[in-house]
Formats: structure tokens, sequence, C-alpha cells
């Protein structure tokens, strides 16, 4: 399970969906599935170590499949 931050666009690549402050774990190429509108509240590296940002609805999915930590219980 990887830790999880409340979003910091400074993590993300410039010029990434993420460091535009939009979810890039639904963007088109992203894990998720479907597109999102939502606006990134998370960034969390996923299992090859890249960061991405992901909405409230990623947040919850992310944690439920307990690929990250919830916001605020991390180290
Ligand atoms: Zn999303």
């Amino acid at each position: 399970m990887n830790p999880s931050h409340v979003f910091d666009p400074d993590l993300h690549e410039a010029g990434s969906t993420a460091a535009h402050g939009q979810c890039s774990y639904h963007a088109p190429g992203g894990e998720g599935n479907g597109t999102c509108t939502g606006e990134a509240v998370v960034s969390f590296q996923d299992r090859e170590g890249r960061w991405q940002s992901g909405c409230p609805l990623a947040l919850e999915q992310l944690v439920e499949q307990g690929e990250i930590e919830p916001l605020g219980q991390g180290g």
C-alpha cells in the first residue's frame, strides 16, 4: 500500500494532467476506468512509483482496493 498526500501540483511532472490540478487516475491512459472531470484532491504513487493525482472518487476507489492509505493516515 502506498502513502497518500494532500494534492500538491509540485509533486507532479510539469505540464502533466496532474500538474494542472486534474485527476490523472481517470485520465485517458491512466489506470482508472471512464472519464472524469474531477479536481485532484490527492497525490499518490502508483505501483511503478509514478506520481498520480486523484479526484475524490479515485481516492475512494483506491482506498477500497487497498492501493493507497486514506488521506491523513500516512506517515
Ligand atoms: Zn477522477
